[in-house]
């Protein structure tokens, strides 16, 4: 049993005419479908009604089914049509979609009134061409796509999930009052009171306001807001777009929307002044080389909030969730005291035989048997904690208390004793690799002819991560 689909279409002017109406092109369809064991779900009936048809991009039903044709894995198998004009009013046009979606999505498109015909030379020449020109129309059918996108964009109507400061009700922007009111804010303080971004990003934050999608507020995120011009009732639509908050793509397409703005324009234009203004300092192509400059590049985090130190200045390191207004931790540290003291830690680990704070990989599970009866007779710990707390609360009666005690003391002198029996592991292996790995790792730290890259390279084999808690202003080496 395959599933299919129906495409079925009226045009103004055929409504009057019998036979063509979209009921019994319907009717005929499924009656086709029954005899030749095909199943017809309703949720794949297309139907444009009252439409030309002289173009794709209009017929919205028809643009719809196209783009489920696409989905993977394949919805329906078959696109069951009265009459092949339904697809389009221009022959070429329905053959170039027929044989497309066979071909691109392996979807046959059936006819059902017209039987077919191999000596249809339209058709046989048509699949020719196709065949040699598919990637261009498989480009062209994907613009049709983009059209009908457009189309939504030209029309004001919103194709995207609501931005910061609005909801989305029947396919329409309303303006959330508590975000209204915060997007107000954000414009007044960068505009009017030249507040910066981070400042008004920390600021929103401590309002306790999320983003829409629960985050908290960066300097990007209030960035984003002063550049989209949804506050002021416009829509954007940017054809093609890969980076979010490139906001000068020549190719944006702004249309008025059917929305209420939030802020007015002259605030708006203020605003854009000031931003333009701060673009001119900025480097045309920021340099983002992959050579770190320091080899604990990536290492070094902060305690607050677990985000990476990074360079601040020539030589200073300093929490990137401060940077981006998420974090409180304003400290910094010296590039170059950080790594002495940090190449004076593995050291003294190494002198010591001692490695401080390893910290076990959560998947690495004990496999010894000394390790497996340890973990249970703590398990048996816990459990004599619990029953106690059940007599204290009433639940359990002293009798009850009393006989769950016993069977959990048989239970942990049997295991004492079998632990007494087995041997204790005699070394800690993970302790002796990174003893030994750390031996050759701290040489190639030292080493001045060793470049930062592969210093870094090697820094992160030995080191989990370092962390920088500021209120006590220690760090702490976490092995890997
Ligand atoms: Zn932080």
């Amino acid at each position: 049993m395959k599933i299919g689909a129906v495409y079925i279409r009226v045009s103004t002017d055929e409504q009057a005419r019998d036979g063509y109406s979209l009921a019994a092109q319907l009717k005929a369809i499924k009656q086709y479908a029954q005899n030749n064991d095909i199943l017809i779900e309703s949720e794949f009936i297309f139907k444009d009604e009252g439409i030309s048809g002289r173009k794709a991009e209009k017929r919205p039903a028809f643009m719809e089914m196209i783009k489920q044709a696409k989905s993977k894995p394949k919805k329906f198998d078959v696109i069951l049509v009265h009459k092949l004009d339904r697809f389009s009013r221009n022959r070429e046009d329905s053959i170039v979609y027929k044989s497309l979606l066979k071909k691109e999505y392996g979807i046959p498109v059936i006819s059902i009134s017209e039987p077919l015909n191999p000596d249809d030379k339209m058709s046989v020449i048509m699949e020719a061409i196709l065949e040699a020109m598919a990637e261009y129309y498989s480009i062209n059918l994907s613009g049709e796509v983009k059209k009908g996108q457009l189309e939504k964009h030209s029309k004001g109507e919103p194709q995207a999930k609501p931005p910061f400061g609005y909801d989305i009700v029947d396919n329409k922007f309303i303006p959330n009052q508590i975000e209204k009111n915060i997007v107000k804010m954000i414009f007044e303080e960068h505009g009017l009171n030249n507040i910066p971004m981070l400042q008004i990003a920390k600021d929103v934050n401590e309002l306790g306001i999320k983003t829409k999608k629960g985050n908290k507020f960066e300097n990007r995120t209030i960035s984003y807001i002063l550049n989209n011009p949804v506050y002021i009732g416009k829509l954007r639509y940017t054809p093609g777009r890969r980076d979010t908050y490139d906001f000068d793509d020549p190719n944006t397409i702004l249309v008025d929307g059917k929305h209420e703005p939030i802020i007015d324009i002259n605030l708006w234009n203020t605003v854009q002044c000031k931003l333009a203004k701060n673009n001119k300092w900025k480097k045309p192509h920021q340099q983002t080389s992959t050579n770190p400059k320091h080899w604990t590049k990536g290492l070094i985090r902060c305690k607050e909030c677990g985000c990476t130190m990074v360079t601040c200045g020539k030589a200073k390191l300093r929490c990137n969730g401060y940077n981006k207004g998420k974090c409180s931790n304003y400290s910094t540290l010296d590039i170059n005291e950080v790594y002495n003291l940090i190449i004076s830690m593995i050291k003294e680990n190494i002198d010591n035989g001692v490695i401080n704070n390893i910290v076990p990989h959560k998947k690495e599970e004990i496999s010894n048997k000394y390790g497996i009866i340890k973990k249970q007779l703590e398990k048996l710990d816990e459990k004599e904690i619990r029953i106690k707390e059940a007599y204290r609360e009433g639940i359990d009666t002293l009798e009850e208390y009393k006989e769950n005690k016993n069977i959990i003391l048989k239970e942990k002198n049997k295991l004492i004793k079998e632990l007494n029996l087995t041997e204790k592991p005699k070394e800690n292996n993970r302790k002796k690799e990174i003893l030994e790995n750390g031996k050759k790792i701290y040489q190639i730290l030292i080493d001045d002819s060793i470049s930062i890259k592969e210093k870094n390279e090697v820094a992160n084999i030995l080191i989990n991560k370092v962390e920088f808690d500021p209120n006590d202003n220690i760090l702490e080496l976490y092995y890997n």
